[in-house]
């Protein structure tokens, strides 16, 4: 079943690939717009849920990062984020019956996903979003639907010999204000000097122009940030953390919780999630969908 549906996804990628290929890059970020979940037209949910909610609205806002290669780095032909978080998030909405043209997207930045949520100026938050204890007593997560570990990357001919977290001592590492890396770093890595900014694409500008000798985060945000460095940078290749993706909702909605976690079980058995990985992510590291993790019904 996987496999035949793997291989129909792989079909369908070669032939928007093949579309991608004939057209300029206008058309390319049209294609990949176009290529959205199907919507589901018959979606009929229980009142007074958030579904029922989001349904009756037809739309829905979505926070996620408009600064990460592969899984949310915003066009600016279509002023709309394009990768791996987006697809998860067109899929969702498609399951309630909401166009991809009626989502709104919101930039969310690593410190600030919890906030937003609370404050309700997004319904959900996909955004290389790790699952933990502590944020769960703020929001709630629906996932995980991808693993993730923090890795490290160094500019290009790895200078300074880093090949992982102890070798940070004395360097100058850059990560992003309210991440769990960072909050690694601090934690247990106290010798390492460490540079925060509020997005990763300002510490790839300060590994290029030497203000740091790295940047640590998550390895597949990393992989997306050496893929646009041009041959700028290198990962170390040496992932020192588990960092589950979840989907950030309101804390106590465990309806809409439970709902999305079979959202996401469908569609990592009907080839969707593979399929929205192979046509992101995948397409940027060459890398093929992962198997799907177990989501977590805590
Ligand atoms: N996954 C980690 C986190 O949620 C790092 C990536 C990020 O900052 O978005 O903190």
């Amino acid at each position: 079943m996987r496999i035949a549906t793997r291989y129909a996804a792989t079909l369908a990628a070669a032939a928007i690939a093949l579309t991608a290929c004939s057209s300029d890059a206008g058309d390319q970020a049209e294609d990949a717009a176009e290529n959205t979940a199907e919507v589901n037209t018959d979606a009929e949910f229980e009142a007074g849920t958030t579904m029922a909610e989001l349904n009756e609205a037809g739309s829905i806002t979505i926070g996620t990062k408009f600064d990460q290669p592969g899984f949310g780095l915003l066009n600016p032909n279509t002023n709309t984020p394009e990768g791996f978080d987006v697809e998860i998030g067109k899929l969702i909405a498609a399951e309630l019956g909401i166009e991809a043209d009626d989502i709104e997207w919101t930039e969310t930045v690593s410190a600030n996903r919890e906030s937003f949520i609370q404050n309700g100026n997004v319904n959900l938050v996909v955004a290389t979003y790790t699952i933990n204890d502590t944020r769960k007593q703020l929001v709630d997560f629906a996932g995980p639907y991808y693993e993730a570990g923090q890795d490290i990357m160094v500019a290009e001919g790895n200078p300074e010999g880093i090949e992982g977290p102890e070798d940070l001592a004395g360097k100058n590492v850059c990560s992003v204000e309210g991440s769990t890396p960072a909050e690694n770093i601090r934690t247990n890595y106290p010798e390492a000097q460490l540079t925060l900014f509020d997005v990763y694409s300002k510490c790839a500008d300060a590994l290029r122009n030497g203000q740091v000798d790295a940047v640590t985060t998550d390895n597949v945000i990393l992989t997306g940030l050496v893929e646009g460095g041009q041959g700028a940078f290198e990962l170390v290749g040496n992932p020192f953390t588990e960092e589950p993706y979840g989907i950030g909702l309101a804390l106590g909605d465990t309806e809409f919780r439970n709902w999305i976690n079979d959202v996401l079980e469908e569609a990592f058995e009907d080839g969707r999630w593979a399929d929205a990985w192979d046509r992101t992510a995948g397409a940027i590291t060459g890398q093929e969908a992962p198997e799907p993790p177990s989501v977590d019904r805590y």
